[in-house]
């Protein structure tokens, strides 16, 4: 079953020390939604609430999130959601590159166990932790890209998207572009 070998995980990520991010661990933030969904959605790492709750996007990022995935016709859990990190850095700050490297063991056994048959990288954090190193997320977005072998949809993160409402047009665009490939839409 597919529950208890992520719980197996799970419970490993929660005394992982690995990096120096377990030191401002409260929670780990681990996943959340359907580890049966054909869709995975993949973030940068926890801020503090999410840190506090245990439970990946719930700040206003997470409030985003959840409405986008509402107009992709999907409940937020019926769609599986992780990040590249599962220890909130302090501050809000980005996780290191060591940080990533440290965390994807976990993230490559969550996406072994789930086996989407789609991924969207949400910002540059999680497509240069999932398909390594190139342009800036605007340059990289809505271009498909491969994660072993499963096709990955980089585009904006929700936090971009605050920041800059006229964004959220583009990741519409790339989300659309995701349900056409699921053919849920026609065009
Ligand atoms: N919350 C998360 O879980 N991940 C992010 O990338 C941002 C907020």
């Amino acid at each position: 079953m597919k529950e208890q070998a992520l719980t197996t995980l799970f419970n490993n990520a929660k005394i992982c020390k690995l990096c120096s991010l377990h030191e401002n661990r409260i929670n780990c933030v681990f996943h959340r939604g359907s580890p049966y969904s054909e869709l995975v959605f993949v973030g940068e790492a926890g801020g503090r609430t999410e840190n506090e709750t245990g439970e990946p996007f719930v700040g206003r990022s997470g409030k985003l999130l959840d409405n986008m995935i509402k107009a992709m016709g999907f409940n937020r859990d019926d769609v599986y959601i992780t990040n590249i990190c599962r220890c909130s850095p302090p501050n809000n700050r980005k996780p290191t590159p060591q940080e990533m490297d440290a965390c994807k063991p976990f993230l490559i056994k969550q996406l072994d166990i789930v086996k989407p048959k789609v991924i969207v990288a949400l910002g540059a954090t999680a497509i240069e932790g999932l398909c390594g190193k190139g342009y800036g997320v605007l340059k990289r977005r809505g271009k498909w890209e491969k994660y072993n072998n499963i096709p990955v949809l980089p585009t904006i993160h929700p936090a971009g998207c605050l920041r800059n409402p006229e964004w959220k047009k583009l990741v519409w665009q790339d989300l659309r572009n995701v349900l056409k490939f699921l053919g849920k839409i026609d065009s």
